[in-house]
């Protein structure tokens, strides 16, 4: 490498740590677990219930208007982690440091107070729609359980203005939801998780369940109102298309732990992590060329249980590059806040 070359590395790392330094940090996430006490099928009635380990001690940082994307297989606990960040299932061991403030040990009238700050988008639009209200009472209901000395006309205000910020027509506010699309439904769904003015939202898989092109719309809307409204979000999704378009930074969970985090061009760049590698394989490439030229590593076998992860790296039975001391020794995440790896084989 010349002289050169090497300074301008070294001034491109200057900027980026100067570029995380003036980020505020709004949440910090400490080794997160969440076990799930699972009854014995022992007929002896002392036996004990198996600990099923759906997160196994998950750290992460996500800073102001940044978004940080959660990818991996259908039972990694993506959504389970995404859900005891705001409590809705208890962590037993770990921190979950809010503006500095940690929410695991908050008593429950301050949790609540917190809830206005963190929202969540849900998975299946219209399963998340009480189908007993109309479409203006859902997204009012957290403005009248924060706000109760808010007036019936100021409220109704409010929803029908964030119903434009969506995207909605205010004149449907008496409509129930069952007479919506399942995009129009999502933006229900957005507008009720952003009508308290929150700093934060978790977006569990808000787009599995639409047809792609409702999908790229409803990601646009979450783009723009990131945007004006200068919103951090959390995006769980498998699409890792929507991902890599969507987030900043990208986290990659295999059977409860992070396997890989990283800056998104990073990440996608050179994914280091065997896992990784597979899922990023497997991202169809929009040239038929070199589609078909693409080799895809297929991976061997199915998750295992949580109930009894493999010793050692929880990676190692589907493995290609597995070692022996794979089955001995558990990695760590090893790197920087720009892209760590949690393998044995990576320096
Ligand atoms: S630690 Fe071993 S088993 Fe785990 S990903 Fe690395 S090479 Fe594979």
């Amino acid at each position: 490498m010349t002289d050169v070359v090497k300074q301008e590395a070294a001034a491109g790392k200057a900027a980026k740590k100067n570029r995380v330094a003036d980020k505020k940090l709004l949440l910090e996430v400490n080794d997160l677990k969440v076990q799930f006490d699972i009854p014995s099928k022992s007929l002896w009635p002392w036996a004990k219930p198996s600990k099923l380990k759906a997160v196994d001690g998950v750290s992460i940082k996500l800073y102001e208007g940044e978004t940080l994307g959660i990818v991996g297989e259908s039972g990694c606990g993506k959504s389970t982690f995404a859900r005891a960040l705001i409590g809705l299932v208890p962590a037993v061991a770990g921190s979950v440091v809010w503006l500095g403030q940690d929410l695991t040990r908050l008593p429950y009238k301050e949790m609540r107070e917190k809830r206005k700050e963190i929202q969540m988008i849900f998975q299946d639009p219209l399963a998340s729609l009480n189908p007993r209200m109309t479409v203006g009472d859902i997204i009012a209901e957290p403005l009248r359980t924060f706000f109760p000395q808010l007036s019936k006309v100021e409220v109704k205000e409010q929803v029908k203005d964030m119903m434009t910020k969506v995207g909605l027509l205010p004149n449907v506010i008496n409509r129930y939801p069952h007479e919506f699309s399942g995009g129009q439904c999502q933006r229900i769904g957005i507008a009720r998780a952003l009508i308290l003015k929150p700093k934060m939202i978790i977006c569990d898989e808000p787009v599995s369940a639409l047809d792609v092109s409702i999908q790229a719309q409803v990601v646009n809307l979450l783009q723009s109102l990131q945007k004006e409204l200068g919103l951090s979000l959390i995006f769980i999704a498998h699409d890792l298309s929507i991902v890599k378009h969507i987030s900043d930074r990208v986290l990659v969970m295999y059977l409860g732990n992070v396997v890989e985090v990283g800056e998104t061009k990073a990440l996608f760049a050179e994914p280091k992590h065997p896992y990784t590698k597979a899922l990023m394989s497997a991202v169809p490439i929009p040239d038929p060329i070199l589609e078909r030229q693409k080799k895809i590593e297929m991976l061997e076998g199915d998750l295992p249980s949580p109930l009894n992860p493999p010793s050692g790296c929880v990676f190692r039975t589907r493995c290609p590059v597995a070692k022996a001391s794979c089955a001995e020794t558990k990695p760590t995440l090893t790197g920087d806040e720009a892209h760590a790896v949690s393998c044995l084989l990576v320096a």
